[in-house]
């Protein structure tokens, strides 16, 4: 059986992997990354980055080479179906000049993660499996299916929302919130002709919305009720399209079904909503000596403040920053103990508020309260609360790093 030691092992090349194994490089840590699947997974097709996002891809020193390709979004335009009324919302009132809210093509994204990361340092094809830890020895060693083991002297999961490290440290399953989304690209060959801002539609248990990327490319999503039948249907994106022509988008408005007929088969996926319990984010162990765990592996949470990529790449750089310096096994520790403290509040309050807001957006699971929450959508949510929750959560600064001497 192969054995090899590395200094810090990340499981999962997705962004918390990519941006955490970035911002270690940068504080002078090499690592190895770890990751299942034989290439990069652009899965969702395009991702919302609003500033907080931005402030840390430009630690990274990548936000300059994407920022070009993807306009700003500065606001959506959302339509109550049943009463017609439009509101506004701005995505950003920040006075310091901050780069606002862009789409961006999650391979893009990835991709320029990856090409600042020295050759080798992304292991494809490689699965993890389980983890085990010796009290005596000061590593952690990690086994992959095909049967080889990779020492770490660090260990970080950023293995997504069903972790092997978040399990092996004890934190409680994701809870499925009983909505779903279905997403993909809507390609315009010959330009979708939309102005900047983003489109947004409630009715009842539903919402749906589409975003420009570019001239040619549109992302547009659909949340619902889970229902039964989408396990059978979501690896087969020609019966997903059905699903959602024929059904989900049935109540929405001619633009947003002819930007769903655009899809590009290829892009579209169907995922269920979960999160993790705010108060296990808050009491979970998230660390135990030097192995933690970072992005949607520490805080899944629902899409409904498009929080869970920007959140992962603060993450990434918070942890860089508690670790930069540190060399000896006991440093180490201290260093992620440190970055767990500083990231459970926020990784917390982020899980809790996106849930809330999405149960206030699609009218709840409100039962003989649902006509109560639609009110409360209508007249307080959209006109007083959601443009400030959002300013809150993006003017969020996860500080700098200091480069390697
Ligand atoms: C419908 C929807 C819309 C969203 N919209 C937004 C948005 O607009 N803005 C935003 O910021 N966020 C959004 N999110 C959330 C965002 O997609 C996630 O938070 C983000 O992708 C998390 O990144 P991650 O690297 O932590 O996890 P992942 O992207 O899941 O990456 C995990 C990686 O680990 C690998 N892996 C898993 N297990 C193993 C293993 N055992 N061994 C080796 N490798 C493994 C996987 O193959 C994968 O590459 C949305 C989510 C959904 C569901």
């Amino acid at each position: 059986m192969e054995e090899e030691q590395h200094e810090v092992v990340i499981v999962g090349a997705g962004i918390a992997g990519l941006a955490t194994a970035v911002a270690l490089q940068i504080v002078g840590l090499q690592t190895l990354v770890l990751e299942r699947s034989p290439e990069l997974r652009a899965t969702g097709a395009a991702i919302g980055l609003s500033s907080n996002a931005w402030r840390a891809l430009d630690v990274l020193g990548v936000a300059h080479k994407l920022l070009p390709s993807c306009p700003t979004v500065p606001k959506a335009v959302v339509t109550d179906l049943p009463t017609g009324s439009i509101q506004a919302v701005p995505f950003t009132r920040s006075q310091r000049g901050d780069t606002a809210t862009r789409i961006v093509h999650r391979k893009d994204l990835l991709e320029t993660l990856a090409e600042e990361l020295k050759p080798g340092t992304i292991r494809f094809s490689s699965k993890i499996t389980s983890i085990d830890q010796d009290a005596s020895s000061s590593v952690t060693a990690v086994h992959l299916d095909d049967g080889s083991v990779v020492k770490a002297k660090v260990l970080i999961g950023c293995d997504g929302v069903h972790s092997v490290v978040a399990r092996w440290l004890g934190l409680s399953e994701p809870v499925h919130s009983g909505r779903s989304a279905v997403r993909g690209l809507a390609v315009f060959p010959e330009g979708h002709g939309l102005k900047n801002g983003a489109a947004q539609y409630v009715i009842d248990d539903k919402r749906a919305g589409f975003a420009p990327l570019n001239s040619n490319d549109l992302y547009w999503f659909i949340t619902h009720p889970s229902t039964a039948r989408e396990k059978e249907i979501q690896r087969d994106p020609e019966l997903i399209l059905a699903e959602v022509t024929e059904k989900l988008a049935i109540d929405f408005p001619p633009e947003f079904q002819m930007v769903v007929r655009h899809v590009d088969l290829a892009t579209l996926s169907w995922a269920p909503l979960v999160f993790r319990l705010p108060w296990d984010v808050l009491l979970g162990r998230i660390h135990k000596g030097c192995v933690t765990v970072a992005g949607d592996a520490m805080h899944p949470m629902t899409p409904d403040l498009a929080q869970g990529g920007c959140t992962a790449l603060e993450d990434a750089i918070v942890l860089a920053r508690n670790l930069a310096g540190a060399r000896s096994r006991g440093q180490l520790a201290a260093g992620l103990e440190s970055y767990v403290r500083e990231r459970r509040w926020r990784a917390a309050w982020l899980i809790a508020a996106s849930y809330l807001s999405g149960w206030v957006q699609q009218g709840g699971n409100a039962g003989v309260w649902r006509s109560s929450v639609e009110w409360f959508r209508r007249n307080i949510y959209y006109k007083f609360l959601h443009s400030r929750i959002f300013f809150a959560v993006h003017q969020y600064d996860c500080g700098d790093l200091l480069p390697a001497e």
